[in-house]
């Protein structure tokens, strides 16, 4: 049996970008029988970018309800709010102190940060060290991830591997990164990696309007309607594309060359197949952001089951280093 983990953090509305990367790959590997999942919201790592409260537990409510809303079966699982179990907060201090300053200050996502952010904070720097605790702490296996996250992973396996290393036992179980092949990093309307903090997500639970206005603005070239235009450099072909069957695809790429097709007429179709994929996802996650109080009951029924393995690693960690 392998016990599987993953997160999304509640630092903005969960995109496109998080449920075709990390949700809907992580709740089909939860869905096999010899599995076990730990999906949380990793709603202390959001507290770097989101300062207000309310605006986090708001975030944390539409993150909680995207994956109910995308089928994650709490029945059979572990579903959480990484604040909710505080023994990761004492076991981020232990794993500090294993965690080599370079190593940190080399990490891409940092790098990529600090440069756009204008509060680079201790939060920021260490947010690899939060979640190697977030993965150890439950003796995680597998961990699906997006490929953005391919070297906080192996942050992760290096620290556990140099405190097991150190103190002759294996005190952590070695994490496996899983990152699908076919869905990489998708893009967001600017053409970067799609992400919360960067405010270029394709929100699929918004309604109908403002996530029609919101695809609309997709950056493009400025090619006329008439002329042909290249689809193999072009946002919107490329989400659609993900989204999209074969012939759906094949017919946009015929569309692109023969000219005479707006990138406005892409965006529509892009539009009208988001609505159609997800009217399931959309219409469940209304339900439970109506119902915040079943959110709620779900979220604490997890977080005691959480608790004990949390407990029980960190004992281990806590024996091992002399604290007990
Ligand atoms: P932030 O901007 O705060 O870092 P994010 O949008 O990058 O937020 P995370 O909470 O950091 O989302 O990531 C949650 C999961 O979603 C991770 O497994 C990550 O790899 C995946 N993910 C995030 N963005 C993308 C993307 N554009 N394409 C594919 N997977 C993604
Ligand atoms: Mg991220």
């Amino acid at each position: 049996m392998a016990r599987i983990l993953t997160g999304i953090q509640s630092s903005g509305k969960p995109h496109l970008g998080n449920i075709l990367g990390a949700m809907k790959p992580a709740i089909d590997l939860s869905n096999d029988p010899q599995n076990e999942s730990f999906f949380f919201i990793a709603d202390l790592h959001s507290l770097i970018t989101i300062k207000d409260p309310q605006t986090r537990i708001d975030n944390t409510n539409a993150v909680a309800a995207a994956w109910l809303a995308c089928g994650f079966n709490t029945e059979q699982n572990t579903f959480y709010r990484q604040s909710r179990i505080p023994e990761v907060c004492e076991m981020n201090w232990y794993l500090n102190c294993f965690a080599p300053f370079p190593m940190l200050a080399n990490a891409h996502s940092f790098k990529d940060k600090s440069d756009r952010l204008s509060d680079v904070n201790a939060g920021l720097f260490t947010y690899p060290v939060l979640m190697a605790c977030d993965i150890l702490m439950y003796d995680a296996n597998v961990v699906p991830v997006g490929k953005d996250q391919r070297q906080h992973l192996e942050i992760t396996r290096d620290i556990a591997n140099a405190f097991n290393n150190q103190y002759g036992e294996e005190t952590f179980v070695i994490p496996e990164a899983q990152i699908g092949k076919e869905v990489m990093t998708i893009p967001g309307i600017d053409g970067q990696k799609m992400s919360k903090t960067y405010a270029n997500t394709i929100d699929i639970f918004q309604a109908d309007k403002p996530l029609r206005k919101n695809i609309m603005k997709i950056v493009t070239d400025s090619t006329p309607l008439e002329e042909p235009k290249d689809p193999d450099n072009d946002i919107t072909f490329s989400l659609y594309s993900i989204l999209a069957d074969e012939n759906q695809v094949e017919e946009m790429r015929q569309n692109y060359l023969g000219g005479n097709y707006g990138y406005g007429h892409a965006k529509q179709a892009l539009y009208e197949l988001i609505l159609e994929k997800f009217a399931k996802e959309r219409e469940t996650y209304n339900y439970y952001m109506e119902n915040p109080d079943l959110l709620e009951k779900e979220l604490v029924k997890g977080e005691e089951k959480a608790r004990v393995v949390a407990k029980d690693v960190l004992k281990r960690v806590k024996s091992t280093l002399g604290f007990i």
